[in-house]
Formats: structure tokens, C-alpha cells, sequence
């Protein structure tokens, strides 16, 4: 059994013809095109004017993205995030830039499929089916994260008009969005939010630049003097300041998937080179300190997808009632991006110079990679949402039914109905505990479980205090030891889910135990930790993973090796 993605045994997870048929064409696509082309594009920096003119004659985004209500009868058009995330997983397998394309269309719709606007939605509708990218202009050079400093403005001409000025910074697809939905704010003495509509063909829109260099295009674009309609407005006041989140939160549930996707491809060309490479008279991969490169590296891929797989359900399941995702999302967004950096720091350290070399996939994901833990919040933003609910997550659980793998065609419609965005503090979680007890029996939960144990005695008795809590330098590692604890658990309702083998999830907890001890490390070496907390760091730093050479081997032998040659991309 292969767990990674392997497009020419490709077998996706949905059960409908008209999604696989969207897979398989978009395989096919770059199957076609070849490595020598996909890598000589990428790195002459070419616009992909040949994927976009694919999708457009294919519909793809058309029906990925178009809810039903607003896809004139299409069979196979809906908004279905499981989907969404494996065609992420598959663009990215391909280029994180042919993924960014797709992202930022996303990001794009978000506002519009929020907005009450019924008008917008339908032109929205039509374009995708016409083959149109869009983008969603919400940064601006000077402010970053720092969304309340946005400075374009919409000024009031009367009569239902504005006119609107700025300039629009890192904005993805901006050179050929057909809908770039723009945030403002209105200059009538309210500074409303507000969300509206411009178009890049538009002669008050002036497309200054591709701020970096890639073929991908992030655009810095400027408006000046643009005319604005009722037709344009999509949102404003709360509303527009919670469309700019919740379309966050959308997106950035689609951002793992392509971290995954990179690390898999690059996964099969490093075992490939490594396992047919003889140094002093040995197969590179027979060198013990490379295997276990390899074999971590594959470990925290099956982690990832498993933690990604089980996030979508509660995405798919969530409501007014149950706002779980809230935490998973940014979890994913953080814990499977990085994790993604760090597969592919382990394989680079085995393939060394080839990974510079300009006809390998992995020198593009090697310079790529870096990018998804910045985009939509970097990793700090995400932690300091997740330590919102670390106080309900462990001490004040609720019941909820138990939510089910989820692959219905149904669309996903809350995520455009999300409601306001505070209130993150009062998402309660169902216990995190049986499923770890379920699989106490595994010497490496078991390990990591002690860790956890000592971690939660920690927070009650020697809490952080008020400084401690509100200095980053202290707070972010404390929410990076929770977030693995979040990570356990829905790695642990996945490999419950899908019967994953137990000798692979006692070695995924081998990691895990390192990884653990390693954020409690983290935490004793800052200056203002105080000694009691120390003291309970020491003891999560002590607890080592409990090594099983023989299982070592047979995942070795059985799952890992067998890579070497599996997949190589057309030529
Ligand atoms: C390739 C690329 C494509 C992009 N595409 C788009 C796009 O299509 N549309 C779009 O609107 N934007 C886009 N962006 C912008 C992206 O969303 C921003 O990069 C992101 O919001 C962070 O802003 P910044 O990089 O300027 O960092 P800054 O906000 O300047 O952050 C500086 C530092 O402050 C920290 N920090 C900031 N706020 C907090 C906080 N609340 N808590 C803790 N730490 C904090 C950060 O972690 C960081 O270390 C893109 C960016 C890139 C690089």
C-alpha cells in the first residue's frame, strides 16, 4: 500500500465520475506537458497561460468552485472542501504555482459567495464557467497582518457611486482576475469595511508590478480614481470585516493539502536518486542515518494526511453549534506547513547537490516550501489563535455526536455563512482523552500520553502567569506544545477511522515524543520561565521515545523502500 499520491495509479477519494474525471484531466494535463516543460516554464518564470486557457476549457474551477445554486444545472459543480483539498494536494504535486492560481480563486470568491449581493454572485458564476481566474486584494505594502490599517479608500460621488483609490500589495492572479474583490474602507465619516469589485481591464486600474519572481503572478496593483456601483459593493461594516476572515479561514484550510502534495513528490525523487546511488560501494539508503531521514520524512507525511483527512470532516460537519474547525484549521495551516519544511529539510540532507539541480522537481519545492506557513497568517498569527482554546480544549469539554468521514456531494455551505468571528474563547471540543486512551497500549502514545499528562499538571499548577501570557516570547512555544497535543489527537481519530496499521502510528509517535520534548526544551530555555514550569519541562525533555528496531525495519522494508522507482514524472 502506498500512502503517498501517486498520479499514475491514481485512485481519488471521491466516488463520482465528474470528480475523478477532474482529476484525471488535470494528470493528464501535466503528464503531457512533461517535466522538461513544467520545470523550464518554472524556471524561465512563465506565466501559465496554458494551465489557466486548460481550465478555463475544462470548467475545473467552474466546478470546483461554483455552489450548486449557482451552477445552472452542472452535475458536478459544488463547493466541497474534501474535494477542493485534493485537487490542492494535486496542483501542488505539480508546482505550488499552478496550486496559487487555484488558492487565490478561492480567496477571490470568499467575499462574493458571502455577500448578499445575488447579482455579483451570478456575473461571479458566469465567469467561472467562462474559464476566469480572480483574486482577493486585501494587503497592502505598508501593514501586513495589521488588516484595521487598510488604506484604500471608497469615496462617496453620490447617487449610489464611489470612486475608489489605493494600492493593493502580494495580491495573487491580480494581472488577469476577472473579479478582484478589494477591501476598503468608506469615506463618508463612517471608515466602514467594505468589500467591492474591480477588474484588472479596467483603465483606472493600473498594474504596477509582479512583486516577487515567479511565474505565479502576486501583483502590486493601484486605483485610481476607479468608479464604483451598488453592482460592485459586496459588503460592508461587520459584515465585510468578517467576509475578510472567514474567506481567511477558508483558504487557509486549502494551504496543508499543498504542502503535502510538494512533500510527496519531492519524497519519491530523493528515495529514487538515493536508492540508485552507490557511495564507496553502498546504496546511498543503505546508510543507517539516511534511512532514518527517509523514514522520518515518510512518517510525518502519513501524519500530515492523516491530521489533514480528519480536520476535514469537522470542516465539512461544522455549523453555527460546532465551530471545532476554528481550531483545526489553524492547526493545519501551521502544524502540516511546517511539518512540510521539515520533510523536505530531512530529504535535502540526503540528497544534498541534486537538489539544486534545475531539472528535479525538488529544487522548485525546496524554494517553495518556505512560502505556506507565510501566507494567511505566519506561523506566530496562527499560534495565538490556537491558544485561544486551550483553556476549553482541556478543561471544559463538551458532548457532540460523533462525526463521521464525511465524502457527500453536498456543497459547504456554512463556510459562506460562518457568522461574526469572535467568541473564539467559548468553542468547547469534545474530549480529547478516549482516543488517546484507545491506543495507550502503543508503547509511543503511550510515552507521549505521560508528556501530555505532565504538560496539563503544568498548566494547572504552574501556569503561565499574566507577563508570561501576554510576552509572544513565552506564549507561542506554550501554544506550540498544545498544538501537538491537537495534532495527536486527530491523527489518532484518523488511524481509528481508516485502520491504520499500529506499528506505523507507534512509529508516527516516536516523532511525536521527540517533537514534544523538543517544544518543552524550547520553553525551559527561555529566560523568564519560572522554576516550577522548568521542573515540568525536565520531565516531558526526559521522557525518550521507546525504539523498536525490529518494527523500524519491517515499516522500512515494507513502505519506505518500496518508493525508490515508484513514481517519476514524464519526461
Ligand atoms: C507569495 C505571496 C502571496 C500572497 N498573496 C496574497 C493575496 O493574494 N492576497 C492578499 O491579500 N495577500 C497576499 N499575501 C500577503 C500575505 O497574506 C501576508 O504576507 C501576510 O498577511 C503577512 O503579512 P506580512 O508578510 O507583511 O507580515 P507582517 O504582518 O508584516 O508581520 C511581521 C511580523 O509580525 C508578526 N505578527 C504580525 N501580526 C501578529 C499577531 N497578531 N500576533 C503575533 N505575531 C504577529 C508576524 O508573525 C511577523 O513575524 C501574499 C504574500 C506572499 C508572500
Amino acid at each position: 500500500m502506498n500512502f503517498l499520491v501517486q498520479p499514475k495509479k491514481y485512485t481519488s477519494l471521491m466516488a463520482d465520475e465528474g470528480s475523478r474525471a477532474i482529476m484525471n484531466k488535470t494528470i493528464a494535463f501535466f503528464e503531457n506537458m512533461g517535466k522538461t516543460r513544467l520545470l523550464d516554464d518554472y524556471n524561465k518564470k512563465v506565466w501559465y497561460r496554458e494551465f489557466v486557457d486548460f481550465i478555463g476549457r475544462e470548467r475545473i474551477f467552474s466546478k470546483l468552485l461554483t455552489p450548486k445554486a449557482y451552477a445552472e444545472g452542472d452535475p458536478d459543480a459544488r463547493w466541497d472542501t474534501a474535494r477542493n483539498n485534493e485537487y490542492s494536494e494535486l496542483l501542488a504535486f505539480y508546482g505550488l504555482g499552478y496550486w496559487y492560481c487555484f488558492q487565490v480563486t478561492i480567496l477571490g470568491l470568499g467575499p462574493i459567495w458571502m455577500s448578499p449581493n445575488e447579482k455579483a454572485k451570478e456575473k461571479a458564476a458566469r465567469l467561472l464557467r467562462e474559464g476566469a481566474i480572480f483574486a482577493f486584494g486585501l494587503s497592502e505594502r505598508a501593514h501586513g497582518a495589521d488588516i484595521y490599517a487598510t488604506e484604500t479608500a471608497l469615496t462617496p460621488k453620490g447617487e449610489g457611486r464611489w470612486e475608489a483609490n489605493g494600492e493593493k500589495y502580494y495580491i495573487g492572479n491580480g494581472n488577469e482576475a476577472e473579479m478582484v474583490s478589494t477591501l476598503g474602507k468608506v469615506k463618508d465619516g463612517s471608515d466602514d469595511f467594505v468589500f467591492f469589485v474591480t477588474n484588472y481591464r479596467h483603465k483606472a486600474y493600473e498594474l504596477k508590478k509582479n512583486v516577487i519572481s515567479h511565474q505565479e503572478y502576486v501583483s502590486n496593483f493601484a486605483l485610481h480614481d476607479y468608479p464604483i456601483t451598488e453592482e460592485d459593493i459586496l459588503s460592508r461594516g461587520p459584515h465585510a470585516w468578517d467576509s475578510a476572515l472567514n474567506t481567511v479561514n477558508v483558504g487557509k484550510f486549502n494551504i496543508g493539502p499543498a504542502s503535502i502534495g510538494m512533500a510527496e513528490h519531492c519524497f519519491y525523487e530523493a528515495i529514487t536518486h538515493a536508492a540508485n546511488r552507490i557511495l564507496y560501494g553502498l546504496r546511498v539508503t543503505d546508510m543507517p542515518h539516511v534511512r532514518r531521514n527517509f523514514m522520518d520524512a515518510w512518517l510525518r507525511l502519513v501524519a500530515m494526511k492523516c491530521y489533514h483527512r480528519r480536520a476535514t470532516d469537522y470542516f465539512r460537519q461544522a455549523g453555527p453549534t460546532d465551530r471545532r474547525y476554528l481550531l483545526y484549521n489553524p492547526t493545519s495551516k501551521m502544524k502540516v506547513t511546517l511539518q512540510s519544511e521539515e520533510v523536505i529539510n530531512l530529504l535535502w540532507d540526503v540528497i544534498a547537490a541534486k537538489g539544486f539541480e534545475k531539472d528535479t522537481y525538488f529544487h522548485m519545492a525546496a524554494a517553495d516550501v518556505r512560502g505556506p506557513s507565510k501566507l494567511e497568517g505566519t506561523v506566530h498569527v496562527n499560534v495565538q489563535l490556537i491558544r485561544k482554546f486551550m483553556k476549553n480544549y482541556f478543561f471544559n469539554p463538551a458532548e457532540y455526536p460523533a462525526v463521521a468521514p464525511d465524502f457527500s456531494m453536498k456543497d459547504d455551505m456554512f463556510l459562506f455563512n460562518q457568522g461574526p468571528t469572535r467568541g473564539l474563547g467559548e468553542i468547547r471540543f469534545h474530549d480529547y482523552r478516549p482516543v488517546f486512551d484507545a491506543f495507550c497500549d502503543l508503547p509511543n502514545v503511550g510515552l507521549f500520553i505521560r508528556q501530555m499528562d505532565i504538560f496539563l499538571e503544568m498548566l494547572e499548577k504552574a501556569g503561565p502567569e499574566k507577563a508570561q501570557d501576554l510576552d509572544p516570547v513565552f506564549s507561542l512555544p506554550l501554544g506550540e506544545m498544545f498544538s501537538i497535543v491537537v495534532y495527536g489527537q486527530l491523527i489518532l481519530e484518523q488511524a481509528q477511522l481508516s485502520k491504520l496499521e499500529h506499528d506505523i502510528l507507534n512509529q508516527v509517535f516516536d516523532f511525536m515524543v521527540r517533537d514534544f520534548a523538543r517544544f518543552a526544551l524550547q520553553i525551559y530555555s527561555l529566560p523568564n520561565t519560572r522554576d516550577a514550569q522548568r521542573d515540568f519541562c525536565r520531565a516531558i525533555m526526559l521522557i525518550r521515545p521507546d525504539g523498536n528496531e525490529n518494527q523500524y525495519k519491517q515499516i522500512w522494508k515494507k513502505y519506505v523502500i518500496p518508493l525508490n522507482g515508484e513514481y517519476a514524472m514524464n519526461e
